[in-house]
């Protein structure tokens, strides 16, 4: 396939091709086709739970119960949502072997559910409960406490799902193995994202100081458009990914 300047798709699925270790860095944006709204957008849950009332690691020990309830509203948000067509296309791409992994700043296991086999989650997954106490993890499906207006663990410690609240810190292996990602990867997809909220901000930095091509694909421009990104292509992606990974792929299809 011929460089096509004047198409930034095309060049992007060319690149991409070529790349020896493309990996993709992944937020909110993703998952809005999904029925999730980002969480700061508007009619993002943050509307009705501000951040500091709700999703704070001190809010949470502090009123459990109140907390619960915002948890509660996220899980059906998150439970009724399935995977969109973005989604599918990382998941095909990476089992033809053109995309070595996905680092995600989001907690709804999308990409798992597409397909997605090495994902690498910054926020943790909602899929999962943790003990404060005892550090026993339930996977939701499994918990019987949750019938309780404030699940617990058989220890009596407090169960909360195994997402990263402000205040707590990013768990160390993903922020490990993202790094490693980071560093290795000669082309890296930053998608429905623009990567400006530290640690997923540090990834572009590092991938583009080793070298690494960069490829945006947001609905419109970001900050990285004009900073990081070599090449920035811009729509849903939940139709510019399928694109991309026809171009590639040819026999592709989304589901
Ligand atoms: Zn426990």
């Amino acid at each position: 396939m011929p460089v096509d300047e004047s198409n930034p798709l095309k060049k992007a699925a060319e690149l991409l091709q070529k790349a020896k270790y493309a990996i993709a860095l992944t937020g909110a944006g993703i998952s809005v086709e999904s029925g999730i709204p980002a969480f700061r957008g508007k009619g993002g849950l943050w509307e009705s739970y501000p951040v500091e009332e709700y999703a704070t690691i001190d809010a949470f020990i502090a009123n459990p119960r109140k907390v619960w309830n915002f948890f509660r509203d996220l899980y059906d948000t998150l439970g009724s949502a399935e995977p969109n067509p973005a989604h599918f296309a990382l998941a095909k791409l990476e089992s033809r072997g053109i995309l070595k992994s996905v680092v995600t700043q989001n907690i709804d296991g999308l990409h798992q559910k597409a397909g997605s086999r090495e994902v690498i989650e910054f926020h943790g997954n909602a899929s999962s409960l943790r003990c404060l106490n005892c550090e026993m993890v339930i996977p939701f499906e499994e918990c019987e406490a949750m019938s309780a207006e404030i699940p617990v663990c058989s220890c009596g410690g407090l169960l909360k799902p195994e997402i990263v609240l402000y205040g707590e810190s990013i768990p160390v292996d993903s922020l490990m193995d993202a790094q490693d990602e980071a560093l290795l990867c000669d082309l890296m997809l930053v998608i429905g994202t623009s990567a400006q909220v530290v640690p997923a901000s540090m990834l572009p930095l590092i991938a583009r100081q080793r070298h690494a091509t960069i490829i945006e694909m947001n609905l419109g421009q970001t900050w990285l458009t004009e900073h990081y990104a070599d090449i920035s292509v811009f729509g849903s992606v939940g139709s510019t990914l399928p694109e991309v990974a026809h171009l590639i792929l040819g026999d592709y299809i989304d589901t």
